[in-house]
């Protein structure tokens, strides 16, 4: 099989049946997020214990690649500390921007290999904000401590 025709199920895939869909009642961050290029709306809530994300979930809608993106992104994050979570965001980065790799920790690569089906929308510059806006709404979450925080990505 092609593996872009992988990569794109698995796009449509989550864009069509998101996993960790629906608030989270007992989230202690959580943020919300816009792309007006593409009308992308993003909330996302986490529950942290300490440092470690143990609970991770979103709501919002908008294009396939950016609900895939949020979908895939609460997937990976679960069980994850803060700083494997920004290594994570790092990585990714530079995978859909497509700037030089920067290089993950042997324990995360399974799940920055998770991530790969959107590193395609390298090459549609107006796609990037799309694959981008779940994570910088988790950055901001997390940044702006137990309070509300808003981002917008253009
Ligand atoms: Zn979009």
């Amino acid at each position: 099989m092609d593996l872009r025709e992988l990569y794109q199920d698995i796009i449509l895939d989550h864009g069509r049946h998101p996993r960790n869909f629906g608030a989270l009642s007992d989230a202690s961050h959580f943020a919300h997020g816009h792309n007006p290029l593409c009308g992308d709306k993003v909330t996302i809530f986490v529950k942290l214990d300490g440092d470690r994300i143990v609970e991770a979930r979103f709501e919002g809608h908008g294009c396939a690649i950016s609900t895939a993106s949020a979908s895939l992104m609460t997937e990976v994050v679960k069980n994850k500390t803060l700083a494997e979570a920004d290594a994570l965001f790092q990585n990714f980065h530079t995978k859909v921007t497509g700037g030089e790799q920067i290089a993950l920790p042997a324990a995360l690569e399974d799940d920055g290999d998770r991530l790969e089906p959107l590193a395609g929308v390298k090459s549609y510059p107006a796609r990037v904000k799309c694959a981008t806006l779940a994570w910088h709404t988790f950055e901001a979450a997390m940044h702006a401590g137990s309070i509300a925080a808003a981002v917008k990505t253009e």
